[in-house]
C-alpha cells in the first residue's frame, strides 16, 4: 500500500488518502448539516436526533475509533483528534454525543473480552448501539468512594445504587457501570438499558453544550449475567483510569477546537470592527489579546501532538493526559474570555457564537474529572517516580 500507510490503533490500515477523504466528508457534515442546527438546538434546548443521527451515521461518525474488523474506521489517536476538535467548534451538545459514543466505544475495544467486543462493537460502529459511562454518584465521590454495589447471586450480579449526570442516558443501549463488588474492590459491569429494575430519568438542562441528556440512573436489584463483567472482579479502578486517560486527551482536543473557533471569530471581528476610524485589530491592546490566544493554541496543539504520539506508540500516559486536559481547559477558558473582550457588547448576545463557545467550554472543567483530579494524578505520577520532567514517557500499555 505504499509508504503513506498508517497502522491504526486497532491494527486496521488507514492510508493517508482515505483518511483525508474521511476528514473532508466529516467536516462537510459538520459545517453544512450540523452547524446550521445551532440556533434551533440552543432555543429548544433539545437535539433534533432525526436530523443529526442520519448525518453522523452516513460518515461513520460513531466508529472513528472502532477497529476496522468490527466495521469502524480504526483511526489512530492523532487522526481522531482533529476530528473531535472540529466538532467542538459547532454546537457543543452535538460534540458531546460524538465524544462520549467514540470514547467509550474505544474503551470497550481496549478493555472488553473477545465475546463482548464481537457482541457490541459492530453495533457501536454503526451507531445502533452506544455505551455510556456511569461513574458519578449523587451521594458519594468517585473512584474508590462509590455507593453502588454489585453482589454475586449464582450466575448473576445484582446491582443497587444511584448514578447521575450520565451523558447519553437517552441514547445509550448499554451503561458501563462502576460498582463495588466488595468493601475494597471496584468492578466495571455492562448493564443493558432494558434490564428490569433500572430507572432512567432526565436531569435539568445544562449551562452549555445544550440539548443532550445527562440523566439519573437508579438500580434496584438489577440483575445482569456475570459474563457482563468487563475484565476481572476488582479491575474497575484500573479500567476507569485507562478509559479516562485517553478520554482526557479527547477533552483537551475539544478545548483546542473551541479555542480555535473563538480565535478565528475574534480575528475576523477585530479586522471588521472600526472605532475612531480604524479597525480595532490595529490597536496594540487588542493585538495583545489575539497574540495571547494564539500562544495558548500553539502550546495546546503541541501538547496534544505529544500525547497522541505517545499513546499511538503504545505508552500509558496518565500524567501527560491529565496535564494536557488541565492545560486545555485553562487555555480555552482564557481564550473564550478574551474572545468576549474582543467582541465587546455584541459578543455577550446570541448574535455571535462566542457567547455559546464560552458556555460550551465550561463543561471541559468537569468531563473526565475536575482540575483537582488532574493535579492529583499528575502529582502522583512524579511522586511515585513513574516519570521525571525531562522524560515524560509513561510505561508500556
Ligand atoms: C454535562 C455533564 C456530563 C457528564 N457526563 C458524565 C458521564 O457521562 N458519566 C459520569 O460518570 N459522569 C459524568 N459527569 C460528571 C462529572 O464527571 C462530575 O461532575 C465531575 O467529575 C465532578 O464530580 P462531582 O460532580 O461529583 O463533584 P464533586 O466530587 O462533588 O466535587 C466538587 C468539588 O470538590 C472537589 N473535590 C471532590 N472530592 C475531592 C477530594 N477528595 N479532594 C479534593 N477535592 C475534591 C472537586 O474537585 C470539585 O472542585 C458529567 C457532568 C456534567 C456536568
Amino acid at each position: 500500500m505504499g509508504t503513506n500507510v498508517l497502522i491504526g490503533q486497532s491494527g486496521g490500515l488507514v492510508d493517508d488518502r482515505a483518511y483525508r477523504k474521511l476528514k473532508d466528508d466529516v467536516f462537510s457534515v459538520i459545517w453544512e448539516e450540523l452547524a446550521p442546527l445551532e440556533q434551533e438546538i440552543e432555543n429548544k434546548e433539545a437535539l433534533p436526533y432525526d436530523k443529526i443521527m442520519p448525518a453522523l451515521r452516513r460518515v461513520g461518525a460513531f466508529g472513528f475509533l472502532v477497529p476496522e474488523r468490527f466495521g469502524g474506521h480504526g483511526l489512530m489517536i492523532r487522526q481522531y483528534l482533529p476530528i473531535i476538535a472540529e466538532f467542538a467548534k459547532i454546537q457543543g451538545g452535538v460534540r458531546v454525543i460524538v465524544h462520549v459514543h467514540n470514547s467509550f466505544g474505544h474503551a470497550i475495544s481496549e478493555l472488553a473480552n473477545a465475546e463482548q467486543q464481537a457482541a457490541l462493537l459492530p453495533g457501536v460502529a454503526s451507531g445502533e448501539k452506544s455505551v455510556a459511562f456511569a461513574l458519578t454518584e449523587p451521594d458519594y465521590g468517585t473512584g474508590a468512594d462509590l455507593g453502588t454495589r454489585a453482589y454475586r447471586d449464582g450466575a448473576d450480579y445484582v446491582i443497587n445504587g444511584h448514578k447521575w449526570l450520565i451523558t447519553n442516558s437517552d441514547l445509550a443501549s448499554h451503561f458501563l457501570v462502576l460498582a463495588k463488588t466488595s468493601d475494597t474492590e471496584v468492578s466495571s459491569i455492562l448493564v443493558e438499558r432494558d434490564r428490569l429494575g433500572l430507572t432512567i430519568e432526565p436531569l435539568p438542562e445544562t449551562m452549555g453544550c445544550k440539548g443532550g441528556e445527562h440523566g439519573r440512573l437508579t438500580f434496584s436489584n438489577v440483575r445482569v449475567p456475570v459474563t457482563n463483567l468487563v475484565g476481572k472482579e476488582g479491575d474497575g479502578q484500573d479500567n476507569l483510569e485507562r478509559a479516562l486517560e485517553i478520554s482526557r486527551v479527547f477533552i483537551a482536543a475539544s478545548s483546542l477546537g473551541t479555542g480555535q473557533y473563538a480565535f478565528e471569530l475574534s480575528l475576523r471581528h477585530a479586522r471588521q470592527r472600526i472605532t475612531f476610524g480604524k479597525p480595532i485589530a490595529q490597536r496594540q491592546a487588542v493585538q495583545r489579546y489575539l497574540a495571547e490566544m494564539a500562544m495558548d493554541l500553539q502550546a495546546l496543539r503541541l501538547m496534544l501532538d505529544d500525547a497522541a504520539a505517545k499513546w499511538d506508540a503504545g505508552e500509558r500516559i496518565p500524567a501527560v493526559a491529565s496535564m494536557v486536559k488541565l492545560f486545555g481547559l485553562e487555555a480555552v477558558g482564557r481564550i473564550t474570555d478574551r474572545a468576549l473582550l474582543v467582541h465587546g457588547g455584541i459578543g455577550y448576545t446570541r448574535a455571535h457564537p462566542v457567547e455559546r463557545l464560552y458556555r460550551d467550554a465550561r463543561l471541559n472543567w468537569l468531563e473526565e474529572g475536575t482540575p483537582t483530579i488532574q493535579h492529583l494524578v499528575t502529582a502522583r505520577e512524579f511522586l511515585d517516580g513513574h516519570w521525571w520532567a525531562d522524560d515524560f514517557a509513561g510505561t508500556k500499555r
